[in-house]
């Protein structure tokens, strides 16, 4: 596809939303700057626990109709973003939401959890192989938090990346590609820490029953590991818009975000992560790559 920018970025996760919490600002940001952003979520987030009473009636043990609603909620947070490339992993609804670990959702043969990662990721080979990422962005091997889907995800995206450049693998599904850098998402845990302790001192009352403890907070790890970091802060207002764009998942006020639990999160135009192949390029003030495609020439 030699019509598509220079910059390439390609996004791997489990369910609708999961791209506007961790990514929101980064999106925005290379979609701003002319980069090509493809989007690949790989379940319809069936089994997610909704917010507003008023869509109760759509819920998995209910109507089970959440899956429809959330390709809406996902469309409209990539028009917020400018994303353009969004894509569901083998088409919507191929892969059903796991649930939680432990619960019976785990069970159902259609689920991403079932399914084994070489029949998967097949689907996600022919997305790199066309789009031809030189920068991948997915979990680490616990998915952040150990969801299911997030685990699953993370395997999909780096089995993927290997197949891709294997000339002698399914070459129906296009010519090899080699993605130059992938990284894991992360949150230092001494980012998190300043920024729950910021707004504990400046917002009374909070808009949430509570505020998030640290370990709330998934996906933290220790500052040391963390390899890039990108400021989003212009992108600040897309990445809220985006995430209010998920409203059966996500209830944004000012500085705060809440999931299911109702704890306030801050809400970080900031990004971070974890460098896991590929070299990493000059790091900026801050001591990191500050540009996920640092190094690569382009
Ligand atoms: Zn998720």
């Amino acid at each position: 596809m030699s019509e598509l920018p220079d910059r390439r970025l390609l996004l791997v996760h489990a369910h609708p939303d999961d791209e506007s919490i961790g990514n929101g600002a980064t999106m925005a940001r290379y979609v701003a700057e002319g980069a090509h952003v493809t989007l690949v979520t790989c379940t319809l987030g069936e089994e997610g626990e909704i917010i507003p009473p008023e869509l109760a009636h759509l819920a998995a043990d209910r109507e089970d109709r959440l899956g429809q609603h959330r390709i809406g909620e996902l469309a409209a947070a990539m028009r917020e973003l400018g994303v353009v490339d969004h894509r569901f992993l083998g088409g919507a609804g191929r892969y059903r939401d796991s649930g939680m670990m432990g619960t019976p959702q785990n069970e159902r043969p259609d689920c991403l959890w079932r399914t084994p990662v070489d029949d998967a990721a097949p689907h996600l080979v022919a997305v790199i192989r066309e789009v031809r990422p030189q920068v991948l962005v997915t979990y680490d091997p616990n998915g952040g938090y150990g969801h299911p889907d997030h685990i699953r995800a993370h395997q999909i995206a780096m089995r993927a990346v290997d197949l891709s450049e294997d000339a002698a693998f399914r070459p129906d599904l296009g010519q090899p590609h080699s993605v130059a850098k992938v990284y894991w998402n992360c949150l230092p845990r001494s980012f998190v820490e300043t920024a729950l302790e910021r707004l504990r001192a400046a917002h009374k009352p909070v808009p949430f029953p509570g505020i998030a403890s640290v370990d709330d907070v998934p996906g933290l790890v220790a500052d040391d590991v963390v390899s890039a970091a990108v400021d989003g802060s212009p992108y600040a207002d897309r990445k809220a818009a985006a995430m209010r764009a998920h409203a059966t998942q996500i209830a944004v006020d000012g500085p705060f975000f809440a999931l299911s639990n109702d704890l306030g999160q801050p809400l970080p135009a900031r990004e971070f992560y974890r460098l896991v192949r590929g070299t990493p390029g000059e790091p900026g003030t801050s001591g990191r790559e500050e540009d996920l495609f640092a190094g690569l020439g382009v």
